[in-house]
């Protein structure tokens, strides 16, 4: 097909649930596309010589030629060019914010009113269509080599550096605090857009190919870094456990019944189940919710109050709607529930009832005036704009840093002023041995960083493991 034609074709929508059906399930809101749909999606790609979408891909999967083979319905050829650069690709292609990775440099969106390729949403046809079709690579695991590999915590940066150590023969084992695996892919990013079967599968394909998974052991706690190289054994150790200690805005009234982090609202309800009435660990069902944050985590949030009962379920933002970091697609979805949208506004007070429970949340109005050291312009308050908004669940969702437990009990480690563990060109921290990824290093970030941090800092584990043709 000539570009001329493949430019005509418009861009495939994705098929999802009634916006009014899911704003009370948990069941995941994009569909999928059908397997003609994503060929003819495919075939809008021009296939560039120099394809600027490579580059915008933090792990630079080659996306011209995983499409390529889409359009020609060859989708066990797509699945082995994809998994080449990606080990989770049904994740990512659900969670990156592609629009401002690979689909903004789409020289396709370039073009007067066209769209880029659906980069995203071919990449998850074709991982779902693996998994739901059985098909693996052929992986052949070279014999053992001896060495030991600890890995703390089993998000997306533990998981990938733990497949690519195993599959170049190391033995490794996840410590996870909690107690089933995953990271924020199981407890922070709720059912209704990554569905825990997808994350649970993948987690199997690991310890299919060797890799031990202990739960419930906090390093820190349980065990000490300066244990596992000891007495444990292990050879190296790679630490991503991740950013998940929630900030609080610090205003009165955080202590009142109903106020939650966003950290414990959202891994009660996936990780707890306690969405479910009979569960053993429920959280509030809220009869009226307001969330502040403009990020992924505010928007999850609300949309998971609003599930719960939430009516109205606000969202207080103290920028407008066109700096809000979250992804473009949650926010479309977001309104299309029937979120409302406070935008510049700002929370100054939590109030609460006699017996403790919060009643409502007293905000200012905001304008944006100069723009700040970011380039953003930086909100300031109006004077006398203050009102309330009523609420039985109140829930912040402004940040989160990384927890000092791990860091403080290995006092060698060295950390920036924010309390993330620095790294060098090698991903090694500045203890021998010790290396670092993901979130804990670069502060909350996104799935597909934390997923390259994995694989690089596996590659260089192994050269560091075979120095000198170190043999065990
Ligand atoms: P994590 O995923 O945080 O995993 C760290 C793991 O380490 C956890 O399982 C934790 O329990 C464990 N751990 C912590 N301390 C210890 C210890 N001392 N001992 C043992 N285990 C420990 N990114 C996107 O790209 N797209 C999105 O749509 C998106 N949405 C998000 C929504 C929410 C609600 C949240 C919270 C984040 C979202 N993100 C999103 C960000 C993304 O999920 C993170 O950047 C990513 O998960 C970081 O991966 P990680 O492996 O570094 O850490
Ligand atoms: Fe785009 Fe993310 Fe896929 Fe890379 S991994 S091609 S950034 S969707």
């Amino acid at each position: 097909m000539k570009a001329a034609e493949r430019m005509k074709i418009p861009r495939q929508e994705m098929p999802q649930r009634d916006a009014v059906e899911r704003s009370s399930s948990f069941d995941e809101v994009n569909l999928g596309l059908q397997a003609h749909i994503a060929m003819r999606e495919a075939q809008r790609c021009l296939g560039c010589k120099d394809a600027k979408c490579v580059q915008g891909c933090p792990v630079n999967i080659d996306i011209p030629a995983f499409i390529q083979r889409v359009a020609d319905g060859d989708f066990k050829a797509a699945a082995d060019v994809l998994y080449a650069s990606n080990a989770l690709p049904g994740i990512t292609g659900r969670v990156c914010p592609q629009e401002s990775q690979c689909e903004c440099n789409c020289i396709r969106a370039k073009a007067k009113n066209n769209a880029p390729s659906a980069i995203g949403y071919l990449e998850r046809f074709v991982a779902d269509w693996a998994r739901e079709n059985h098909y693996h690579q052929n992986r052949t695991i070279p014999a053992p080599t001896g060495f030991k590999v600890a890995i703390v915590g089993s998000g997306p940066a533990g998981l990938t550096c733990a497949g690519e150590l195993a599959r170049r023969g190391h033995g490794v084992t996840i410590f996870e605090a909690l107690h089933e695996p995953g990271g924020v892919l199981l407890y922070g990013i709720p059912e209704f857009r990554l569905p825990k079967a997808i994350v649970r599968k993948e987690v199997e394909t690991l310890t299919q190919l060797g890799v031990q998974i202990v739960c419930n052991v906090i390093i820190g706690r349980t065990y000490l870094i300066d244990d596992l190289l000891g007495e444990e054994n292990f050879d190296a150790v790679f630490i991503a456990n991740g950013a998940g200690l929630p900030v609080f805005q610090g205003i009165a009234g955080e202590n009142y019944k109903g106020v939650y982090s966003a950290n414990e609202y959202l891994t009660r309800v996936n990780l707890m189940c306690a969405y479910d009435q009979q569960s053993a660990t429920p959280v509030l069902r809220p009869k009226k919710a307001v969330v502040v944050g403009g990020g992924n985590v505010a928007m999850d949030s609300i949309r998971t109050a609003r599930r719960l009962g939430a009516d109205p379920a606000t969202l207080v933002y103290r920028r407008s709607r066109d700096e809000m970091p979250a992804r473009v697609e949650e926010v479309l979805h977001a309104q299309e529930e029937g979120i409302v949208f406070e935008m510049l506004t700002n929370p100054v007070e939590i109030l609460g009832d006699d017996r403790g429970w919060v009643k409502a949340v007293r905000c200012q109005r905001m304008e944006l005036g100069e723009a700040d050291a970011s380039g953003r312009r930086s909100p300031r308050p109006i004077a006398g704009s203050e009102f309330e908004i009523e609420c039985d669940v109140f829930i912040e969702a402004i940040g989160t840093r990384a927890n000092p437990l791990l860091t403080q009990t290995t006092p060698d480690l060295a950390v920036n002023a924010r309390g993330n563990i620095i790294i060098d060109a090698n991903n090694m921290t500045s203890k021998a041995g010790v290396f670092a990824g993901g979130d804990i290093v670069r502060g909350a970030a996104t799935v597909i960083l934390a997923m390259g941090d994995g694989k690089r800092t596996a590659a260089s584990i192994d050269q560091w493991l075979r120095r000198d043709d170190k043999v065990k």
